[in-house]
């Protein structure tokens, strides 16, 4: 396809004008970045009491760090046999076995898989000392579900995989994020299409706007781009009227051309609304907490499944030797426990009702999550 030939001579030319693009931090103050609206939602009540907060000395002993970074891995096709392909087709893919094997290393260093919902609302539920995976899909490709002639899931398309991987470590549930592009979802008829959505849904997953046309918003006016994030959204809630549409994913990571941001988080267009909380890259690294100060509601970075530098096997890596970076639960939703040498990161206008709890003393500042000096995957450079 002929927008493959051209996305790989972008990867291959990193370092020209391409890669100036602005990349997840530091540029704030270079564009018309609006403020980040976080309070759109009300958050969920939980469901079992919260567990008491841990002491101090206990969280110290875990290292739990609710100011830390979260990983969002975006997948696109899981598949074992995608014939000859592209080198931008081949960086797309994942087979089954690299699928599983992110799965358990994931489990194996403590990452549960938390919807794009818990992180926007600021209420994430897990357990002391786990960390939250977001697991996110793009395009709505036919390997990501799929079902056998007997009516069965197919145990080998990546939603049959997790289920399986659930099944086998219950305390990993299946949530994860389709970025849909609505006009023929996992290449299938209209009436199989809805009832893969809706499949996904009753799971556990959630659906989100990736545009209608993957069209690259910066060869696009901003009418343009409303046109395409309202039809997009649209598309999604005629197959499935109830799904709550309010995250973009990026077709390419690329932004307006006219740097208008705004456009990306709310608009209309034909008679339609869209109000996005939070609009994903392509690419980059992980992705700092929504309390953050540092963290842009319109540029949020994401982890592509990849290996060699700044893949999802990369970061991995990095979480294991650098565990102080990555975000650890206290084990209570309704209060963000973070350690006093990180409380400087914290912009405390986002706890959305949240308590704040610096424990742990003063520290010096210089190992803050997040530094410089990590290979970044240009965030436009995949579909
Ligand atoms: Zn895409």
């Amino acid at each position: 396809m002929n927008h493959f030939v051209k996305t790989v001579s972008r990867i291959f030319l990193c370092g020209t004008a391409v890669c100036v693009l602005p990349f997840a931090w530091g540029c704030a103050g270079k564009s018309a970045a609006p403020a980040a609206p976080l309070a759109a939602k009300p958050a969920a009540a939980p469901v079992a009491p919260a567990p008491a907060l841990p002491a101090d000395e206990e969280l110290a002993r875990v290292g739990v760090n609710e100011a830390g970074l979260v990983p969002i891995i975006e997948y696109h096709e899981i598949n074992d046999k995608p014939g000859k392909m592209s080198r931008s087709a081949a960086l797309l893919n994942r087979s089954t076995a690299q699928f599983r094997h992110d799965l358990e290393r994931l489990y194996a260093q403590g990452f549960r898989p938390i919807t794009m919902r818990e992180y926007l609302d600021n209420r994430i539920d897990l357990p002391l000392g786990l960390s939250p995976v977001i697991l996110t899909f793009d395009d709505a490709r036919a390997s990501q579900i799929r079902y056998l002639p007997d009516g069965k899931l197919d145990p080998e398309c990546a939603i049959g995989i997790l289920q399986a991987f659930h099944t086998e470590h219950p305390d990993f549930p299946v949530h994860a994020t389709f970025f849909v592009l609505p006009k023929h979802p996992f290449g299938s008829a209209p009436a199989e299409a809805q009832s893969k959505l809706r499949a996904l849904v009753s799971m556990g997953c959630e659906l989100q706007n990736h545009t209608l046309n993957h069209r690259y918003f910066n060869r696009m006016s901003d009418a343009a781009i409303r046109r395409e994030i309202a039809l997009g959204q649209a598309g999604i809630l005629q197959l499935v009227p109830d799904a709550h549409i309010d995250v973009l994913a990026l077709p390419g990571g690329y932004l307006p051309r006219s740097r208008n941001h705004a456009i990306l988080l709310s608009g209309d267009s034909d008679g339609i609304h869209y109000a996005n909380r939070a609009v994903l890259m392509a690419a980059a690294g992980p992705a700092p907490a929504t309390i953050a100060k540092k963290f842009l509601a319109w540029h949020i970075p994401r982890i592509l499944a990849v290996e060699g530098d700044a893949g999802v096997t990369y970061w991995l890596n990095d979480f294991k030797q650098h565990p102080k970076r990555r975000y650890v639960s206290d084990g209570v939703p309704t209060t963000v426990s973070v350690p006093a040498y990180l409380s400087s990161t914290v912009d405390r206008d986002r706890l959305q009702g949240a308590e704040l709890h610096v424990y742990g003393g003063t520290e010096a500042v210089a190992s803050v999550p997040g530094g410089k000096g990590h290979p970044r995957r240009p965030h436009n450079a995949v579909e």
